[in-house]
């Protein structure tokens, strides 16, 4: 580890009511590129959760964020963004370590958070309600308040940008957070709340507590001053903590997983889409909710695109992070042994891997960019979320049968369309099921764009303005006026 990072970045400490702690039993943190441990981090038990929900609670109780004045809110949100900025560097390289990611997008993850902070900054001061018309002898208006103590949990696979972007949204409107990192890439994690203790934050806004999901992330969720839930990781998980939000009817937002599919028209770019399907599926080792993890494509043009994605997957080169490679390991030993199980169910159930398929040969948790073939709607790899670099081709003789492919699977996260023809490209937009369409470019759009899902890939929306309706509730006031004498 380079000069930059200190040993208390490699702590995974706890930071509550402003102040770090270091209590609970550690757990080493590994580097996905060399299975070496780098760090350690604390894990939190209910008595450290009781005490991160207190203080957010104290902290709305006081009005510390809605008391004065907004714009001090809008300028806490800049100065954050700004300390992100200042910790960045060391950030990223803690942050491809722990992950595995490539350096570079390691890099453009704090650059990310800063952006959310500028972003969500910037509208600090127009959280505005509006007024009602009653008729004579009324005033109404709608006034959109904080829900109190928000609870974020974040996964491992872009922890940095995914618990800024929740986390900028809520404190723009006022909500206190607790976070609650990743097991598995807790460290980078804890630059943000650096970044906000850094910018004045008031002391009990901004929590965070490191541990185990089935410990202290459910503490967190079932906490009963917790009165908000952002989640985001698997349906799984997600169905556990919505029971656990019922019990205390709890709002949440779910931002869950996908196995989201590309339609490729046979009048399409290839090298368009080639080049989509490099970022779409091949970048972070295909972790990445919203991943191209099928491409349907015009019978006529498959057999070519077989080969130009086979040979963009052998062409790729693979390392540790901090070299900024295409191609970057899984991000544990499970997680490999995961994509391997349902490699080999895709070759059981008639799938023909054209390339990849099996580890590659070097320390850490790497596995072969995988391009499956001969993939029908019904095979497990064409169904269920593998998250990792592996790709399935499947064909199609017209819309119909591509966007019955295409929305045939229990999640509806992304979709996207490849072709040069406008009509066809709204056509197809129109009726995929997804909470996204991408004509053109695979991730197009930005934090100003609404993302989230439909179906079992989750509900509300994080990113762009809309998802601050998530994180406010309406209050009516309606006033009857004449009980003071006139004249
Ligand atoms: P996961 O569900 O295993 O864990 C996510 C988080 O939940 C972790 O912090 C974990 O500690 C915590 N957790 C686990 N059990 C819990 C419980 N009982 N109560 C409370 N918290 C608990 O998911 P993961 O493996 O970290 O991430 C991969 C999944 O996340 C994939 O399915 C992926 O598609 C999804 N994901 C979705 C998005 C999105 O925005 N839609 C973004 C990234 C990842």
């Amino acid at each position: 580890m380079s000069e930059r990072a200190t040993r208390h970045d490699l702590e995974g400490m706890h930071f509550i009511a402003g102040r770090w702690r270091r209590d609970g039993e550690r757990l080493p943190v590994d580097d996905p590129g060399t299975g070496e441990p780098i760090g350690e981090v604390h894990l939190a038990d209910g008595s450290i959760v009781d005490a991160a929900v207190r203080a957010a609670d104290a902290c709305h109780r006081a009005r510390s964020l809605t008391g004065p004045r907004p714009r001090a809110r809008l300028e806490l949100m800049f100065r954050i963004a700004a300390e992100i900025r200042d910790l960045a560097e060391r950030g990223a390289e803690i942050l491809c370590r722990e992950s595995g990611k490539p350096l570079s997008s390691a890099r453009a993850e704090f650059d990310e958070a800063a952006r959310y902070f500028e972003y969500y900054g910037g509208v600090a001061d127009k959280i505005e309600g509006r007024s009602i018309p009653l008729g004579d002898g009324y005033v109404d208006w709608t006034v959109r308040e904080p829900f109190g103590v928000s609870a974020h949990i974040v996964p491992w696979n872009f922890p940095v940008s995914i618990a800024a972007r929740s986390l900028a949204a809520a404190l723009a409107t006022g909500n206190c957070v607790v976070m609650k990192s990743p097991e598995l890439a807790p460290l980078g994690m804890t630059m943000l709340a650096e970044a906000c203790q850094r910018a004045g934050a008031p002391e009990g806004s901004v929590n965070l507590v490191c541990g185990l999901g089935h410990v202290a992330g459910a503490a967190l969720v079932e906490h009963p001053l917790t009165s908000h839930i952002v989640f985001t990781g698997s349906v799984p998980t997600g169905r556990a903590i919505l029971r656990a939000a019922a019990d205390r009817v709890v709002p949440s937002v779910m931002e869950l997983g996908g196995k989201s599919a590309a339609i490729v028209y046979d009048d399409a770019d290839l090298d368009v889409v080639v080049a989509s399907v490099k970022s779409g599926i091949f970048f972070n080792a295909g972790q990445v909710c919203s991943a191209m993890a099928r491409v349907l494509v015009h019978e006529s043009i498959a057999g070519e695109l077989a080969e130009r994605t086979r040979e963009l997957a052998e062409g790729l080169s693979a390392g540790h992070g901090m070299d900024d490679p295409d191609l970057t390991p899984l991000i544990s030993g499970t997680q490999r042994d995961r994509v391997e199980a349902m490699c080999e169910a895709g070759l059981r159930d008639g799938a023909r891997a054209i390339t990849g398929g099996a580890r590659i040969d070097r320390p850490g948790y790497f596995w072969q960019p995988t391009v499956f073939t001969g993939v029908r709607p019904e095979m497990r790899v064409a169904k269920d979320e593998i998250f990792g670099p592996v790709v399935s081709l499947m064909p199609f003789r017209d819309t119909e049968e591509a966007l019955a492919i295409a929305n045939g699977t229990e999640y509806g996260l992304v979709a996207g369309v490849f072709t040069r023809d406008l009509d066809r490209a709204m056509h197809a937009a129109g009726r995929l099921e997804a909470g996204q369409v991408f004509v053109n470019e695979w991730f197009a759009g930005g934090i100003e764009t609404p993302f989230g899902g439909m179906r079992r890939s989750g509900y509300g929306r994080e990113k762009g303005l809309e998802a601050l309706d998530n994180y406010v509730q309406t209050k009516n006031i309606a006033v009857r006026l004449g009980s003071g004498r006139l004249g």
